[in-house]
């Protein structure tokens, strides 16, 4: 049964220069699971973007002056208030994006090791001093904010995806106005109360809701006064999005969508290979970026592993969010499932055999079963596109040569995972693989810590890590001359 949601927490309108919004036009977010309505939002539209757009330019200024420390100051009472509802926000995000409480409690702790992080990196957006070409110089470079960023976000990790980029803008010194996805607006704009009660102040933190993705997105990447915009969400959005924000030479982060392969040589430990592709693969049904895609495995141990996956993924249980034995809930919409259920369907025609799933869960319209297909091959739609669902396709290969060739036989360069126990080849396939990050007998690769993000069709620009500042600042060269 679903827990009642916070009603502090739960809001109905956009978030703008510290106001909530409210307007006779709404639409209803549902609960994927079952087809409730979770709550009605206020549609906004490009009068509110560019409002919001106006109320972030205005805050730029007293933002960007403020102390780096108080700046993290008020990043940590945020993170400490993530902390404090984490339960409720959990519940929210379960609610209206379907994955496993437990994974929405993680979503947030992650969301929160964002602030955490770039709370600490405020601290340290240092800059450096050149040795001048004469005597008479001095050559100093300066970080500085960019100035307001407007971002957009996906509705699979609708806490994670917003607050990467939120944390790093505002410890920059920068202004946001973000506009998440309309399926999951309602832990977006909680965030927003959590960013009121922090002290965060008035049009630094902006949250656009509505349902026209084209009309706000015009606004966020063409108004002049937006400095940057980040994307997260799939390459064909992300390709127009890019193409508007270049008539205003804005400077752009596009964290897009991948096609990672996930490589298990004959030398692998095939039990932790089995763990860390159920890590890689069903994380939120299989809808990540960074999830498994394509299963390459050495021909030598392809039935061993068949077999022990199978035995594995058997034991995984579909079902709501909020029933504690659920590992996998529903699918965000009827769409994503039939374009899963079709991948599966169109590759099974074309040769590849079912070994188990293939078919809607009973759970619900929008459950899927945990699928297994092997003998699958690279010129497969299931092989070249993004599957995003609880389906492993699994491909042989015959030596190392040929894993490297059809693991990088894609336009996308995100996420790629490979198993092995020997040294020289976990270098050399590590220096071969054109993707972003790599997983090395690990399934499990986001954090905080680490840079996220992508190469070739995936994006550019990163998030998280020491790096993760770079995008929200400009540098500025200061000669000091006269000084003989
Ligand atoms: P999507 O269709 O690209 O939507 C993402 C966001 O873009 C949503 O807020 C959507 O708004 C908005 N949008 C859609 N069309 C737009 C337009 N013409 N102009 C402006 N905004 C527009 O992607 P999705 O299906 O929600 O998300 C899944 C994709 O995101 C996958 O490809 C996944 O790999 C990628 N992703 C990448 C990362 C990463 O870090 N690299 C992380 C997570 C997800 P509406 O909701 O209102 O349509």
């Amino acid at each position: 049964m679903q827990p009642a949601l916070s009603q502090y927490l739960l809001r109905q309108g956009s978030y703008i220069n510290s106001e909530w919004h409210s307007s006779h036009n709404s639409f209803a977010v549902i609960n994927p699971a079952d087809g409730q309505v979770l709550n009605q939002v206020a549609d906004a539209g490009p009068e509110q973007a560019l409002a919001a757009v106006a109320a972030a330019h205005k805050a730029f200024p007293g933002w960007s002056a403020l102390p780096a420390a108080k700046r993290s100051e008020l990043l940590n009472s945020w993170y400490q208030l993530l902390i404090k509802y984490q339960t409720d926000l959990a519940i929210i995000l379960t609610a209206e994006q379907g994955k496993p409480l437990i994974e929405a409690e993680a979503e947030i702790n992650y969301g929160a090791s964002y602030l955490q992080w770039f709370a600490e990196q405020a601290k340290r957006l240092d800059g450096v001093t050149i040795p001048a070409p004469s005597a008479d110089k001095r050559i100093i470079v300066q970080r500085q904010a960019v100035g307001v960023v407007a971002a957009i976000t996906p509705w699979n990790f609708p806490n994670a995806m917003m607050m990467r980029k939120a944390a790093a803008a505002l410890a920059a010194g920068c202004t946001f106005v973000v506009k998440p996805a309309q399926q999951t607006p309602l832990s977006a704009l909680a965030m927003a109360v959590l960013a009121e009660q922090a002290g965060i102040p008035k049009g630094v933190f902006n949250v656009v809701v509505g349902t026209d993705a084209k009309a706000l997105g015009e606004v966020l990447t063409t108004d002049p006064r937006v400095a940057k915009f980040s994307f997260t969400g799939s390459t064909a959005v992300g390709k127009i999005l890019a193409a508007q924000c270049a008539k205003g030479i804005k400077r752009v982060t596009m964290e897009l969508g991948g096609n990672a392969p996930f490589i298990v040589f004959a030398d692998a430990d095939l039990d932790a290979a089995v763990q860390g592709l159920l890590v890689a693969k069903f994380r939120n049904a299989g809808q990540t970026c960074v999830c498994a895609n394509r299963i390459l495995v050495d021909k030598s141990i392809y039935a061993a592993f068949i077999s022990k996956l199978l035995a594995a993924v058997n034991g995984l249980k579909v079902g709501t969010g909020f029933k504690s034995s659920s590992d996998l809930g529903p699918l965000i919409s009827d769409e994503a499932l039939q374009k899963v259920a079709k991948l599966v369907d169109s590759a099974i025609e074309q040769g590849a055999k079912l070994e188990l799933g293939g078919q809607r869960h009973k759970a619900g319209k929008q459950f899927y079963t945990p699928t297994i297909l092997s003998q699958v091959t690279a010129d497969m739609a299931i092989s070249q596109q993004e599957i995003f669902g609880p389906v492993i396709a699994l491909q042989q290969f015959t030596d190392e040569a040929e894993a490297i060739q059809l693991a990088n036989a894609t336009d996308y360069g995100l996420a790629a995972y490979f198993y092995s126990r020997d040294i020289g080849r976990v270098f050399r396939v590590a220096q071969a693989l054109q993707f972003g990050m790599l997983g090395i007998n690990e399934g499990a690769i986001s954090n905080a810590a680490a840079p996220f993000g992508g190469i070739k069709h995936s994006g550019y620009g990163r998030e998280g890590s020491q790096y993760g500042l770079d995008d929200y600042t400009d540098i500025k060269y200061l000669c000091l001359g006269g000084l003989e």
